[in-house]
């Protein structure tokens, strides 16, 4: 087996120790799950019980805290033009950065931000890295890992230079970092069909693989450009095997989380076990 570590977007439903359970049975050795609801503002907090069955199924299966890449609640906008939204924005983050402290986890996973098409780019970009700024301070060990986007809506963090420009202002620079998303990345634009070297040249040149924590892997329903995040399984979409054959023998891509969202669970073993194959 190579270096690389390759898992799903798993479910911790009945509580977040059963991920590591979800993960091994598709034969991953890294995996993602969300550590609460991500549908909810609000979750109680992690159980004594909980945390300690979660690192107990974490060591038994041979995960470490470094292949696992939680996401956070899709409801918060760390860069939010509104002071009522933002606050609560900050709020929710810091309580995933501390579960993840409390989880023993290394890593924590979000989507940049809205502007909601009220402020600049640059100012929604300015309050995302003064949001992880803020979590950052008040806790230890997890990094904040922002992931690129397709830009759809408002979104923002479908150009690269947008994840330098929020890099670049968060202090702690030993505590940020990035994941790539494959669709995202494609259909921000980024034709890696056509000039693979490019595009991830480009990423090099404007943020740096020093800075690349994990990888989302999913082929994409839409086109390239069209700014419109639709996962679909691998192989199935419009990326195609080549590609991720392709990224499984790149050697920067090594020693990291590189997670499937793809919309077909009952693939995953299989997908897994094809991009092994590929190594
Ligand atoms: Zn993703
Ligand atoms: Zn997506």
């Amino acid at each position: 087996m190579g270096n690389k570590k390759i898992g799903a977007h798993v479910s911790a439903s009945g509580g977040v120790e059963f991920a590591p359970i979800n993960a091994h049975e598709i034969g991953a050795n890294a995996f993602a799950l969300f550590t609460k609801n991500q549908r909810q503002w609000v979750s109680k907090p992690l159980t004594e019980e909980s945390i300690r069955l979660f690192k107990e199924n974490c060591e038994k299966y041979g995960f470490q805290p470094e292949y696992i890449l939680p996401h956070d609640s899709y409801l918060i906008n760390l860069g939010h033009p509104e002071e009522e939204g933002l606050e609560k924005s900050r709020a929710a983050f810091l309580d995933e950065m501390q579960r993840c402290e409390q989880l023993g986890l290394k890593l924590l996973n979000f989507h940049p931000g809205s502007n909601l098409k009220k402020i600049s780019v640059e100012d929604c970009l300015s309050r995302i890295a003064e949001s992880i700024n803020l979590a950052l301070a008040k806790t230890k060990g997890v990094t904040a890992v922002i992931e690129n986007t397709a830009g759809q809506g408002s979104n923002l963090g479908n150009e690269f230079w947008q994840l330098k420009y929020i890099i670049d202002q968060v202090e702690d620079k030993s505590r940020v970092g990035v994941c790539l998303d494959t669709c995202h990345t494609f259909t921000a634009g980024y034709d890696f069909l056509t000039d693979y070297d490019k595009v991830f040249d480009e990423f090099d040149k404007e943020v740096g693989f020093n800075y690349l924590r994990g990888m989302h892997l999913n082929d994409s329903k839409k086109g390239l450009g069209t700014r419109v995040d639709r996962h679909d399984s691998i192989g199935e979409g419009l990326i195609g095997k080549t590609f991720f054959e392709k990224l499984m023998k790149d050697p920067r891509f090594d020693n990291m989380p590189l997670i499937l969202e793809t919309p077909n669970e009952t693939k995953w073993k299989e997908e897994i076990a094809w991009l092994r194959s590929v190594e």
